[in-house]
């Protein structure tokens, strides 16, 4: 049983099943504009962002979906999603100039993250609404919108170190944001910049899968409210940030097995299942097994739109009850800034196989590929799952059946490769096949891509079923507008 193959499927949702499915596209892309190739699926998108507004629409709550635009760099993504009624999270003066170019208009963005003052200057001049840090952000951007006579800006707070009472559970300690403890200190500049700022509410982004912690954070968040209307203020918004997650995986069992699997095997109760027998946290001391294992939870039946319907439906750790219902009563919208969540199933990264060979002592086969592990940030992201074989030709599967194997990158560097894990693939690969990385949408596609060694990075493309053909366009040429002659080639 343990010899069976430790497959990691990727869960495929049918729009990215289908495009592998008719590998031809894949291959015609690759040859035509290299390797890596990353794929984006801007339908996809607009489906996800109708989820999550239905979440707030079944509970009657009204709100906004910011996409947080850091996730994925993409036009074509950007552009899809402004013509939904969705809103988008702008962490930079970068993202921020690409959301207007791509039609945004300020009021439906929102500006996070550190901000310098040209970046300030132009979500005040655009009227976005402000996600404040702290105390001294609030000053600045009264002083911008004094100095430059701008609009009167709306802003948020963005709260962390929340406490349930009773039991101590901190919120884990963040960079970000303005400890509840002090947010006497925020309302007294909010008090002296009434004529510049005017605060909508209040928020938290916790970078935590942990549903619990969320629920205290987002209870704090609603006595903060009553705070500001205790001072006069009139605020009418929770944000609930990111972090509602992906489930990668097809098969909870596959997860499991693996996981057991690893551990046997840092004790030394079977092979290695990585490079070097790298244990991804786990450590054994004493015959015992120490450590955590630094992994996403690759398979997480509770995520995206679920898992903020979910939370909404907890009771509210000291009022009891449900937090949606809560949120209701205090005449609240609910904001949220799903990231990841928001780019599920709506990208995959192609690379093409250019080398396999035994290894010199026995192990897995090496198989190199024409990307780097810049080019694809699963592992980056502790998310383990395997790619899928796609065929040059018709090719059957090879004799020997499913093989383990090493994905080497394209770097000169020891410490590249795709993944530390011994990957499992039904059949060895032929130089010419492609591995398409599916689900790298979110953040794995080109927020650690390079360019060193002077690598390419990967060219974009967006695709599109339409009338049962896979049709694709550069990424910087698609708009959601059809031309005549239409907009794919
Ligand atoms: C990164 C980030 C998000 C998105 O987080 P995900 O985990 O991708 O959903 C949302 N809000 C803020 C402030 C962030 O920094």
């Amino acid at each position: 049983m343990s010899d069976a193959p430790l497959y990691l499927e990727p869960r495929l949702a049918p729009r990215l099943a289908s495009l592998l499915d008719t590998s031809g596209l894949p291959h015609a892309l690759v040859d035509g504009l290299g390797s890596p190739l990353n794929l984006v699926l801007p339908e996809q998108f607009a489906q996800n962002a109708a989820e999550f507004h239905s979440v707030l629409g079944r509970r009657r709550l009204g709100g906004r979906i910011y996409f947080a635009h850091k996730a994925n760099r993409s036009s074509a993504l950007v552009r899809r999603l402004c013509a939904t009624g969705a809103a988008l999270d702008a962490a930079s003066l970068g993202e921020l100039q690409h959301a207007l170019a791509s039609g945004f208009t300020g009021d439906r963005i929102m500006v996070t993250g550190p901000k310098d003052p040209e970046f300030l200057w132009l979500a005040a001049r655009c009227g976005a609404t402000v996600n404040a840090d702290g105390a001294g952000e609030l000053e600045a951007a009264a002083a911008l919108v004094g100095a430059y006579g701008l609009p009167r800006l709306r802003v948020l707070l963005r709260l962390s170190g929340f406490e349930v009472s009773g039991v101590r559970v901190l919120s884990r300690r963040s960079r970000f944001g303005t400890s509840v403890k002090d947010l006497d200190a925020l309302l007294d500049v909010l008090g002296r910049h009434r004529d510049a700022l005017e605060p909508v509410g209040v928020g938290y982004h916790l970078d935590t899968t942990s549903l619990d912690e969320k629920a205290a954070a987002l209870e704090g968040c609603l006595r903060a409210v009553e705070e500001l209307r205790l001072r006069g203020f009139q605020p009418h918004v929770v944000d609930v940030g990111g972090g509602f997650g992906v489930n990668y995986l097809a098969h909870a069992a596959q997860w499991e097995r693996y996981t057991t699997e690893l551990t046997r095997a840092v004790t030394g109760r079977r092979p290695p299942l990585t490079w070097g027998g790298h244990a991804y946290g786990l450590r054994v001391e004493n015959g015992t097994v120490k450590g955590a294992l630094g992994l996403y939870p690759a398979h997480r039946p509770l995520a995206g739109p679920g898992y903020l319907d979910e939370l909404l439906s907890l009771p509210a750790p000291t009022l009891g009850r449900p937090l949606g219902t809560l949120l209701l009563e205090s005449l609240c919208d609910l904001y949220a800034e799903p990231g990841r969540a928001l780019t599920d199933q709506c990208g995959v990264t192609l690379g093409r196989v250019l080398e396999v060979r035994p290894d010199a002592e026995g192990g897995p086969h090496l198989v190199r590929l024409a990307l780097n592990a810049g080019d694809v940030g699963l592992e980056d992201h502790g998310v383990l799952v395997d790619p899928v074989l796609l065929r040059r030709g018709s090719t059957p599967p090879g004799p020997g059946g499913p093989v383990g194997v090493h994905l080497l990158g394209n770097l000169c560097l020891e410490a590249d490769l795709i993944t530390r894990r011994t990957v499992f693939l039904p059949a060895l690969p032929d130089p010419g096949d492609l591995l398409a990385f599916a689900n790298t949408a979110g953040y794995c596609m080109d927020f650690t891509a390079t360019g060193a060694q002077r690598q390419p990075t990967a060219r974009k493309v967006a695709v599109e079923e339409v009338d049962g053909t896979w049709r694709w366009c550069l990424d910087e040429e698609y708009w959601p507008v059809t031309r005549s002659g239409g907009r794919y080639a």
